[in-house]
């Protein structure tokens, strides 16, 4: 038997059906926000994740899908989205001469080599959006917003956490603030925080093998090493989110892992046991790092596994157990293809319906009916459609009659 590759999962029953309602709650939340859809490669050129997410990052050093193709080019399978939306933001010149805010979304599988554990695997699906063009907080708001509010319509409570890295400036002077701290103390901590001491030092800050460490506890605080406009912009950022009622706190061990970000970031943690679902940031320097203009932007990811399991855990599933509106009952030939056309009918006029497409007998079409909670079963027999009738039985209150077959579909369509 070919198994499926480490790492991978296949999307079936309950999570296929949580997935598909979750992916309805975005594309609702989208319009009533204005973003618009963009759909980017799932492999792009190599350089461009080491030139945006970082030569230094976790997943650029460890974690992703490098070949080479048949023509000798490096391709890389897509770990984030941010890297190929800002790509084509470029390439595409969507920026054009517009000065409003540019609003995309995405809804995609992202590839990273990681070791597999529950909301951990190495092909995952991100549900992402970036707003271009604008520098005001007050954006940052409404994308923060959108995130916590797509919880909340989905049942999930949680809490984002947000902090401010600040400009290029007091971040550089808050990483020399943290080694100078840290230096001594380095051998206390993991093998991986030893490295990035000398290579991506603030991404000690988000250890999660070291998070309970003392050390970790009493670094110094980047919130006093901000500039004045920066600690303005997070001022301006929470009182946005509190009219736009974002349930928020600070947390300025929160840092994001990838070089990108800068300003005012945040994650979206789960009441329920802390797990992360999804983060994002500012990242104002990543267009032009990647030879556009220099265009300001704001987004996030949201792992869309973790928020199935979220959701498995704590909310009632029956709504979301399969379900017809209509079983249409046939044994014989003549029988099958009246109900074939009807089922037709209905379909076509929105109403959910199912056949006997597997030669069952009628006992077991009953069941499949049951199963299926069809409201309405259409129980052919060639006497009734000899006379233009059709067998109407209510599911519900077990009462049976006969309706003409050119009123049917109307007489469904009034009934359900
Ligand atoms: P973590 O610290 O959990 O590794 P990260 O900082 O690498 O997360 P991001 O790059 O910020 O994650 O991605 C945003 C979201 O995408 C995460 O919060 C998570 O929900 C999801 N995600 C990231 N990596 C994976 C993965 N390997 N499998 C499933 N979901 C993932
Ligand atoms: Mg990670």
């Amino acid at each position: 038997m070919i198994t499926k590759p480490k790492g991978t999962y296949d999307l079936l029953g309950v999570d296929a059906k949580i997935s598909t309602y979750i992916s309805h709650e975005i594309e609702d939340m989208m319009a009533n926000y204005n973003y618009e859809l963009i759909r980017t490669p799932i492999f792009e050129a190599t350089e461009l994740f080491h030139r945006s997410v970082g030569e230094n990052t976790d997943i650029v050093t460890k974690e992703t899908y490098d070949f080479k193709d048949r023509g000798d080019r490096s391709i890389t399978l897509r770990p984030e989205g941010t890297a190929g939306v800002v790509r084509s933001l470029i390439e595409n010149k969507l920026y054009g001469n517009r000065n409003d805010t540019i609003k995309l979304y995405y809804n995609g599988t992202m590839y990273r080599y990681e070791r597999p554990q529950s909301g951990r695997n190495r092909e995952f699906t991100q549900f992402g959006i970036e707003a271009f063009n604008s520098s005001d907080p007050m954006i940052d708001a409404e994308v923060i917003s959108i995130g916590y509010y797509l919880l909340n319509n989905l049942g999930i409570e949680a809490t984002v956490h947000i902090n401010s890295l600040g400009d290029a400036e007091s971040r550089k002077k808050y990483t020399e603030a943290l080694v100078a701290y840290l230096r001594p103390h380095i051998k206390e901590l993991c093998s991986d925080c030893q490295k990035r001491i000398d290579t991506n030092p603030l991404r000690i800050l988000d250890c999660k093998v070291d998070k309970d460490n003392e050390i970790l506890k009493n670094t110094p605080k980047i919130s006093n090493y901000l500039s004045d406009e920066s600690k303005d912009r997070f001022k301006k950022l929470k009182s946005y989110l509190d009219i736009l009622e974002v349930n928020y706190e600070i947390n300025d061990k929160i840092v994001r892992g990838l070089d990108y970000y800068d300003e005012n970031v945040w994650e979206y943690i789960a009441d329920s046991d802390q797990v992360t679902l999804g983060g994002g940031g500012r990242y104002n320097h990543l267009v032009e790092n990647l030879g556009g203009p220099s265009i300001p932007a704001v987004g996030f990811a949201m792992g869309i596994e973790r928020l199935i399991l979220n959701i498995k855990e704590n909310i009632d599933l029956s709504n979301l157990e399969q379900m017809v509106d209509v079983y249409i009952m046939s044994v014989n030939e003549e029988e099958k293809m009246h109900a074939l056309e009807i089922a037709q009918y209905l379909r076509l006029n929105n109403i959910s319906c199912e056949i006997n497409s597997n030669n069952l007998s009628l006992k077991s079409q009953f069941k499949v009916a049951d199963n299926l909670k069809a409201k309405f079963l259409l129980i052919l027999n060639t006497d009734d459609l000899n006379k233009g009738l059709i067998n109407v039985k209510d599911n519900a209150t077990k009462e049976e009659m006969k309706v003409d077959e050119a009123e049917i579909v109307d007489w469904i369509i009034g009934n359900i």
